[in-house]
């Protein structure tokens, strides 16, 4: 199929491009630039650079390129900040991608797959987080998303829209062929940050709260790998019908610690990790593990990294061997 990925020059965009790629699909990347790297487009897939609130630019290459599907990564994801400047996520997590969603409508584009994510659940009432529990984000970045599921919801009512939204855990690791990877700036993700200290390109990392009610006392995390969810697109994609609405949790149904995730990387490394403890991060729910039973009994996705030092190792390998990220 033809697919417009919509930041594909993104981490998670990214791996989807080759993963699109390796199937046979046929792949064209829209990207601004703003977090995306241009080292991490493969120059045989088009490229389109510029905003999503250009909404005539948007249009013409709707005309022009007339895509299948369209894959929706383009947005801003940083918990902390959405909480100290809503604007600018209601702005493009929400205004632009409903500017997306008009233009692929008129331009009778139909199917459309979104990252979402588990924020939407907020403090969750019970464990794992399946789809069917109550949806109640707790920062603006886990409203914006829940926003576009509900505008999705109705547009999918009263139109032929298909979609499925796959509310992503802790997307991690990276391609293992080491040529892909993540690449924030700045970075506040754990695993870059626990990788980053080990290898001394920072003095360490300050664990965000040793008083959760968890076994060591840190939160609980599920990580999930990049090209798993990359195959989840792929599947979810396949399945689009006119009217449908899919819903996904994407995560290896395994929680790990702060302290798991340090112990990981010393394994993995060979290094120690300096790291010092802090009080909790605002907004941090204590614990957040998925039950992705839906789409594996669904769609038959199984995720292929199953634990924690086969995902880490991933990462391990292109942060090793990127200390400048993409270099630009
Ligand atoms: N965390 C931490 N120190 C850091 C960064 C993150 O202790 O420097 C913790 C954070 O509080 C959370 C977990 O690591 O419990 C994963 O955080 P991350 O920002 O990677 O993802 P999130 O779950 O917030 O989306």
């Amino acid at each position: 199929m033809k697919v417009l990925v919509v930041g594909g020059a993104g981490y998670i965009g990214s791996h989807c491009v080759r993963r699109l790629l390796e199937m046979g699909d046929e792949p064209m990347v829209m990207d601004n630039l703003s977090n995306g790297h241009r080292g991490a487009l493969n120059p045989a897939v088009p490229f389109f650079e510029g905003d999503l609130g250009d909404q005539p630019w948007v249009r013409e290459i709707f005309a022009t390129h007339r895509p299948d599907v369209v894959m929706h990564f383009a947005a801003f994801a940083y918990v902390g900040e959405s909480v100290e400047r809503p604007m600018k996520y209601y702005r493009n997590n929400v205004v632009n991608t409903l500017l997306l969603l008009e233009e692929m409508l008129r331009a009778g584009i139909h199917r459309f797959v979104f990252s979402s994510t588990c924020a939407t659940f907020g403090v969750p009432e019970s464990l794992p987080i399946s789809e069917d529990l109550p949806q109640r984000p707790i920062n603006p970045y886990g409203q914006t998303k829940l926003d576009i599921e509900n505008a999705l919801r109705a547009l999918a009512r009263s139109t032929p829209l298909g979609f499925a939204s796959l509310r992503y855990f802790n997307a991690s690791g990276a391609d293992p062929r080491g040529d892909l990877g993540e690449d924030h700036a700045p970075e506040t993700h754990l695993i870059p940050l626990v990788i980053e200290a080990a290898l001394g390109r920072r003095e360490g990392l300050t664990i965000f709260g040793t008083d959760y009610p968890t076994p060591d006392g840190t939160a609980i995390r599920d990580y999930i790998h990049v090209n798993d969810l990359a195959d989840a697109h792929l599947l979810a994609m396949r399945q689009l019908t006119p009217g449908a609405g899919l819903f996904y949790n994407l995560g290896t149904e395994s929680g790990h610690s702060v302290r798991a995730v340090i112990e990981s990387v010393e394994r993995i490394s060979g290094r120690k990790v300096p790291y010092t403890e802090g009080p909790r991060r605002a907004g941090d729910p204590p614990k957040l593990y998925a039950d992705s039973s839906r789409i594996r009994e669904e769609l038959g996705w199984v995720p292929r990294y199953r634990s924690l030092d086969e995902i880490v190792e991933t990462a391990w390998r292109w942060h090793e061997g990127h200390p400048h990220g993409y270099g630009d």
